[in-house]
């Protein structure tokens, strides 16, 4: 990957960025999300945020490399607090971390005041898309775009979001499911949920055979297993 080509997962999220937008990338160990729609010259302006110190050198490497220090800001922090409001941000991806991270990331931001309303919000959980939708509905924010795509065997799903001005509701299916990704993706879909399906039901085996009681677990697993089985039907 380098700003040229990006992976499937990245290009996909990249996509949904606004043209001429304002980004911010948090969790951008090599900046290639920011460098690359510079490279294609689709963005004014990109913070690359990171919280750990050696991706943050990379990164900041990389942008140097490609002399792209006036429209890439490399900035080390912890999720949005690499934001300021004179940034004026207007697009915010969240790619390859888990959907709880992710919700957890937005939510400190909620605290902090770094969310303005005004950003889209480009999420791509590697896990968890559950509590990352839930978080979405509870803060008011609408999905307006859902992706999913296999890439090294591995299914991703991207969620697109944007501030509603009412409040949003979603049924547990479609917290679970996804709203759109059924009818979008018939045939990646089910193969996501068949897969998911063995997972849980192998997990679901093992627990039966434990030592110690874990009628709870087992209960959830059954609850989770047979809400799968009826998606799939
Ligand atoms: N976004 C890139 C992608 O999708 O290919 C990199 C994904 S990498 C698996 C996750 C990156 O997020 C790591 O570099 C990690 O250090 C960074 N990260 C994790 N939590 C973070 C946080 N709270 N704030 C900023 N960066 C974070």
């Amino acid at each position: 990957m380098d700003e040229k080509h990006l992976s499937l997962r990245l290009e996909k999220a990249s996509a949904y960025v606004p043209k001429n937008g304002r980004l911010a990338d948090i969790g951008s160990d090599h900046a290639y999300l920011p460098c690359a729609l510079v490279y294609r010259n689709e963005i004014a302006f990109a913070i690359a945020g990171e919280i750990v110190t050696g991706p943050f050198i990379t990164a900041q490497e990389q942008v140097k490399r490609l002399g792209y220090q006036e429209k890439i800001d490399v900035r080390l922090g912890n999720g949005l607090a690499v934001i300021k409001l004179e940034d004026n941000i207007n697009a915010l991806t969240i790619c390859g971390m888990g959907g709880a991270l992710i919700a957890s990331i937005l939510e400190d931001g909620y605290q902090d005041g770094k969310l303005t309303g005004r950003e889209r919000l480009i999420l791509q959980p590697n896990i968890g898309e559950e509590p990352l939708r839930k978080w979405l509905m509870n803060h008011q924010y609408e999905i307006i775009g859902e992706e999913l795509l296999e890439e090294d065997e591995k299914m991703y799903e991207i969620i697109i979001a944007e501030k509603s001005q009412s409040a949003v509701s979603y049924t547990q299916a479609q917290l679970t499911f996804g709203l759109h990704l059924r009818e979008k993706f018939p045939t990646l879909f089910k193969q996501k949920w068949q897969r998911q399906l063995i997972k849980e039901q192998s997990i679901l085996a093992s627990l039966k055979t434990a030592t110690k009681d874990q009628t709870e677990k087992v209960q959830i697993f059954e609850t989770k297993i047979a809400e799968i089985e009826r998606l799939l039907k």
